[in-house]
């Protein structure tokens, strides 16, 4: 399998070229060559592989038809190294939760941060350590996180060698739980900067970093954003797990409801779709940031400043671009990189946005991708979550609300909708307490975490204090 650019770079890269990169050098993303079809007869070996050997194994499946630069033994022994029962709490490890008719919970949230981002980052710890060993090579990973990507990525990567974690976040700006969660980690090779300022200041530090190019190739300066292909692909695991779950025979067809921000999640879904699995509709969910809500109903993509970025109650889901938009894009334009190209940069550059609601490939995107969408706000969120814990007896987080609340308004006679679970309440437990009027269960081994002592450094929002700590602690 070869990798190639939504801007048209076609420079035909293998998987382990591209695992370690962010965006490719004339600044796309990667996207495979083409979709592996996966037919009925393999699907149904799937379920079987699932049922009978676990989910270890299906990410293997899977996996493999996307890798083939590392050795068949190696990769099924790093997936079956990433997805235990022991850190995903499950022998299902994505167990589907019944709520009502055909409405159905995907659980992706029970591993080490709690968030659906383990899934694909505890994958990358292991795929990363793996390849830098190979190579002789070392990694320092700069991060910027408002919460849950700065923790996931701190868990997948703590004690792997060749991998140290510099990770920046808005001093005082994340729930207390999650600042527990991430500067209680006392391992060398993790180092918590908070930083006097918001997240757009953390960001503009490590895009300040990597802009040097001197500084990010002596210091080896890397990424773990939701735009790297292998956790994208990490995550269409779990789609099929959740059709195989969901089903009984592959005539059925399965919708699946999205709480979405960076557009990561739900194009996993659209890569799994385009392998074939029999996906009815993929249901957007957004928060009062709707721009790819906009984008689905009218074919207006605009972007927004971060003055016109709300700060909502389902802050993971707080975007103003949607990072990983821009692979759908390019499938949805019949894989034209300049069309690609233009859109993304002149187009957003001269406009602030593009429109593709005339244009016949966005007219059938509903019927050709299946794509559907919809928004969910804080009396959205408060409401379902009450609605959920008093029917079902099941407390649900604030992204997962939005999720629900937009699934219901897509459902299909007879088509069953798995709704992905993207964190657990305690994650958010302020709004999930103004929701219920009580605190959301703690899974046992967070109890008293805001209290262990810490580890994190404070800087002033400064690129040369930041590059300073880099030096120092590299030697
Ligand atoms: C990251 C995140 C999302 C958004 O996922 P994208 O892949 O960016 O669309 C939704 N919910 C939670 C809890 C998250 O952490």
């Amino acid at each position: 399998m070869h990798y190639l650019s939504t801007r048209g770079d076609a420079t035909p890269r293998q998987f382990c070229e591209i695992l370690l990169e962010g965006l490719a050098p004339d600044g796309g993303l990667y996207l495979p060559a083409h979709y592996p079809q996966v037919d009925s007869a393999t699907l149904t070996r799937w379920r079987t592989v699932y049922h009978e050997q676990g989910y270890a194994e299906l990410a293997f499946e899977v996996l493999s038809l996307y890798i083939d630069d590392i050795p068949a033994a190696d990769l099924q022994a790093l997936c079956a190294k990433t997805y235990t029962a022991e850190v995903f709490g499950t022998g299902e490890i994505v167990p589907l939760r019944h709520l009502e008719n055909d409405v159905w919970l995907e659980a992706l949230s029970n591993g080490p941060t709690l968030a659906f981002k383990d899934m694909a980052m505890q994958l990358l710890g292991n795929l990363f350590e793996y390849e830098l060993a190979r190579r002789g090579q070392e990694l320092n990973i700069l991060g910027a996180t408002s919460g849950d990507t700065g923790s996931a990525a701190e868990y997948a990567m703590r004690g792997k060698k060749g991998v140290r974690v510099f990770m920046t976040s808005p001093q005082g700006r994340m729930s207390p739980f999650q600042q527990a969660q991430m500067f209680s980690l006392m391992d060398e090779n993790i180092v918590n900067i908070a930083i006097d300022g918001v997240f757009d200041d953390c960001q503009d530090i490590v895009k300040a970093v990597s802009n040097d190019l001197d500084f990010k190739r002596k210091y080896k300066i890397g990424t773990v954003n939701s735009i790297n292909w292998a956790r994208l692909l990490a995550q269409v695991v779990y789609y099929f797990a959740g059709y195989i779950q969901a089903t009984a025979s592959n005539d059925q067809k399965v919708s699946f409801a999205v709480p979405s921000g960076n557009f990561g999640n739900v194009c996993a879904g659209h890569v799994a779709r385009m392998m074939g699995l029999p996906i009815a509709e993929l249901v957007v969910a957004t928060n009062e940031n709707d721009v790819l809500d906009e984008f689905f109903r009218t074919g207006i993509y605009r972007v927004r400043g971060s003055a016109d970025t709300f700060e909502t109650s389902s802050p993971s889901m707080d975007i103003s671009k949607a990072s990983n938009f821009e692979r759908f894009v390019f499938d949805l334009v019949g894989r034209d990189g300049a069309r690609t190209q233009d859109l993304f940069t002149t187009q957003l550059a001269t406009h602030g946005y593009f429109d593709l609601s005339a244009d016949p490939a966005f007219k059938d995107a509903a019927a050709r991708y299946g794509f559907a969408s919809g928004k969910s706000t804080h009396a959205d969120r408060l409401a379902t979550i009450l609605d959920t814990d008093t029917r079902h007896g099941v407390v649900i987080d604030t992204h997962t609300a939005d999720g629900l609340k937009v699934a219901l308004e897509h459902l299909l006679p007879g088509v069953p909708m798995v709704v992905l679970e993207t964190a657990l309440p305690i994650k958010f437990a302020a709004t999930v307490q103004e929701a219920l009027g009580r605190q959301p269960d703690r899974p046992a081994q967070f109890a008293g975490i805001e209290d262990l002592p810490k580890r994190v450094l404070n800087l002033p929002a400064d690129v040369a204090l930041v590059k300073a700590l880099i030096e120092k602690t590299c030697g």
